[in-house]
């Protein structure tokens, strides 16, 4: 099927940097593909070598199974949208989407059917005389994506195409970007730092950190299922705590939290030792301080803050740690009294905690650099 991608070991190095770190990704044809990440984890370089502006250092690109590496970047059928419209401000709309189709020999007739029927699949045929510096800046980004769709092709690849928008403005053409790229049924490799972005329009998203991706799977999948704490930390608001594993315990993980043992039903079920727990602030219910039992932890409100349709009440626990957790705005009188220094119980449902084994370096700990330092000053025995 046309517009599928294969990246095999993909590497790119600037001098000594490795900007890309040996990736492997499918993207399956017809999907709307989000590489997610920070700035500067390898995603616009990534995008560049599958259009062709960056040569990679090692590894494959496969477009529909052929090797596009030795392939100039106008043969390969793929289009770049790049966050800066880069249109001709002297030039009617018309004009900038037919610019696309210079390197095509089309007839003047097909040249403007072309050119037409782009314009109407953005929703821009009533301005097809207008300048384009006369435009607006989401009007401008739509000209961008027609003059790239006019060229019919099987991927198109945007590099952060709304991110020089207005909120409200990048929220409506998001929305009407997924709705065309379902409408058209070709392979969108979309670039973005924004996660909320990334989880209301991909099919798939790959999180990348320091030129390696991280995991890539669903927006659901991501989201509730992350595979590392950088993916767990990146999207959305988690909760991360510190804690000890004490292996598997009923197709469940004992982790010893403070003081309490509690059970975690998913991820890293396995493990022992040192970990980190996650649990999302949507997951935690918080409850009157007289709630003790399995899968609860005391804690005191330091902060409740209110979003409209819920609270995000920040919990002190035990132990040191601070919590998020969302109250719903139901208008009962519980919400409302959580003020800070309100104690509280916390439940922690087990198929709500995540284990997750810790790969980051950990920052030295001070004390036992110290003591090694300590060690390696004395004469040797
Ligand atoms: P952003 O969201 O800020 O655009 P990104 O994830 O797209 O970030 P890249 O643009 O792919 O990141 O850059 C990855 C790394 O490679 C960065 O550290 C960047 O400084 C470096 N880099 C990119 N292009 C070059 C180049 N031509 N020469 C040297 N280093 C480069």
């Amino acid at each position: 099927m046309d517009g599928e991608i294969h990246l095999e070991e993909l590497c790119k190095k600037f001098d000594d940097f490795v900007a890309v770190d040996g990736i492997d990704l499918y993207m399956p044809p017809g999907e709307f593909f989000t590489l997610l990440g920070p700035s500067g984890c390898g995603k616009t370089t990534t995008l560049r070598m599958v259009a062709g502006f960056e040569r990679p250092t090692s590894g494959r690109i496969l477009l529909d199974g052929s090797d596009v590496a030795r392939v100039p970047p106008h043969q390969r059928n793929v289009n770049t949208v790049f966050q800066s419209y880069a249109l001709f401000p002297h030039l009617d709309v018309a004009k900038n989407v037919a610019f696309g189709l210079k390197y095509h020999k089309l007839s003047k007739d097909e040249r403007a059917k072309r050119v037409g029927e782009a314009l109407e699949l953005v929703d821009m045929t009533e301005f097809a005389r207008r300048k384009a510096d006369q435009l607006s800046g989401g009007q401008q980004q739509r000209v961008a994506l027609a003059r790239a769709l006019v060229l019919r092709p099987r991927v198109l690849l945007l590099d952060e195409p709304l991110g020089a928008l207005d909120a409200q403005l990048r929220k409506n053409l998001q929305v009407e970007l997924k709705a065309l790229q379902a409408e058209l049924g070709i392979t969108f490799v979309f670039v973005t730092h924004d996660q909320a972005e990334a989880l209301t329009m991909s099919d798939r998203i790959a999180v990348m950190n320091g030129g390696r991706v991280e995991q890539a799977a669903s927006p659901k999948a991501i989201y509730e299922e992350p595979d590392t704490v950088f993916v767990a930390d990146f999207l959305g608001v988690s909760n991360l705590l510190g804690a000890k594993a004490m292996g598997p315990d009923g197709g469940a993980c004992a982790v010893q939290v403070g003081d309490r043992t509690l059970r975690a039903q998913q991820g890293a079920t396995e493990a022992r030792g040192e970990v980190k727990v996650m649990i999302r602030p949507e997951r935690i219910v918080v409850e009157p301080h007289a709630n003790e039992g399995e899968q609860r932890m005391p804690g005191m409100v330091e902060r409740s803050v209110y979003l409209g349709g819920a609270y995000e009440v920040h919990i002190r626990v035990l132990g040191g740690e601070l919590l998020k957790a969302m109250v719903p705005n139901d208008g009962g009188a519980f919400a409302t009294a959580l003020e800070p220094g309100a104690a509280v119980s916390l439940h922690l449902p087990s198929d709500a905690l995540r284990v997750l084994i810790q790969t980051e370096p950990e920052e030295p700990d001070e004390d036992a650099v110290s003591m090694a330092a300590a060690e390696a000053a004395q004469p040797p025995r």
